[in-house]
C-alpha cells in the first residue's frame, strides 16, 4: 500500500526506459494504479501485476476485485497469499489456494507466496509449515495447474527487516520446494521459485544465483527506482 500518483509516474518511466531487457521483469501495484500502471507500461517489457484479488468471479461481493477485473488492465500476474494477507488479514491456507484456482482461471498467474515465521523456524518447523502451505495449493489444483504458478518462498522474518535469509538458509528451501514439485508437477524446472525478503542491490546476486532460484519477490527496494534496476541488473 505504497505509491501515489505523481510518485508512480515518475517511477513507472524511470523503470520501463533503464529495466534491461534480458530479465523478465513485472510490477504489482495498487488496485487504483492499474490504469495507470496499464498505460505506462504498455509497449515496454515490463508486466504489469496486481497484488491481490477475490477468491470470486463476480457479484455481490462489494469491495472486492476479481480477476477478471485484473485482467481488463492487461495484468499477467497476481500476488497471492502474502504474508502480510496472511496474518494481517487473516488469509489461511485454504483461502490461498481458492485465490491461486480463481487468479488461473481468470488467466493471471499466480505469484503464490510461502513462508514460515521466525518462531516457527527457531522451533524447527520451517520446511513442514511450506508443506502445509503448499499441499493445500495441491488439494485444489491439478499438476498442470500447478506447473502454471509461480512460487514465492518469503521468510516472514525477512520482511521488511532488512535481515535477508542467507543463501545457504534460501537454497535450503528453494530445493525443498522444487522436490515438492518434482512430485507434484513432474517438471518441476516449468515453475519459477521466487525468493523475497529484505533483497537489495547488494545482496541479489548471491540470492539469485542459487542453484534453485529463479528470481525475486522485491519488496521496499521496488519503490526506488535506482534500488530496483540494480536488482534486476543483478538478474540480467
Ligand atoms: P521487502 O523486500 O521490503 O523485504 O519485501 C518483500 C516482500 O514482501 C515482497 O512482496
Amino acid at each position: 500500500m505504497n505509491g501515489d500518483l505523481v510518485g508512480n509516474q515518475a517511477l513507472f518511466e524511470q523503470l520501463v526506459d533503464r529495466s534491461p531487457s534480458s530479465v523478465d521483469t513485472a510490477l504489482c501495484v495498487p488496485f487504483p494504479y492499474l490504469a495507470q500502471g496499464q498505460r505506462a507500461l504498455s509497449g515496454s517489457a515490463m508486466m504489469l501485476g496486481a497484488q491481490n484479488l477475490s477468491e470470486f468471479d463476480a457479484g455481490a461481493y462489494t469491495g472486492e476485485v476479481s480477476g477478471r477485473m485484473l485482467s481488463d488492465f492487461d495484468c499477467r500476474f497476481v500476488i497471492v497469499g502474502h504474508s502480510e494477507r496472511r496474518t494481517l488479514f487473516r488469509e489461511d491456507d485454504r483461502l490461498v489456494a481458492r485465490k491461486a484456482r480463481a487468479a488461473l482461471a481468470a488467466g493471471l498467474v499466480p505469484i503464490v507466496c510461502v513462508g514460515e515465521s521466525l518462531a516457527e523456524r527457531d522451533t524447527g518447523q520451517a520446511e513442514d509449515v511450506l508443506l502445509r502451505q503448499l499441499e493445500a495449493l495441491a488439494e485444489l489444483l491439478d499438476g498442470a495447474s500447478l506447473a502454471r504458478l509461480v512460487i514465492a518462498y518469503e521468510p516472514v522474518w525477512a520482511i521488511g527487516t532488512g535481515r535477508a535469509a542467507s543463501p545457504e538458509q534460501v537454497q535450503l528451501i528453494l530445493a525443498f520446494v522444487r522436490g515438492w514439485l518434482a512430485r507434484r508437477v513432474g517438471n518441476s524446472r516449468a515453475v519459477r521459485i521466487l525468493y523475497g525478503g529484505s533483497v537489495k542491490a547488494d545482496t541479489a546476486a548471491a540470492l539469485f544465483s542459487l542453484p534453485d532460484s529463479d528470481g525475486g519477490l522485491i519488496g521496499g527496494a521496488s519503490l526506488v527506482a535506482e534500488q530496483f534496476l540494480e536488482i534486476c541488473e543483478a538478474a540480467a
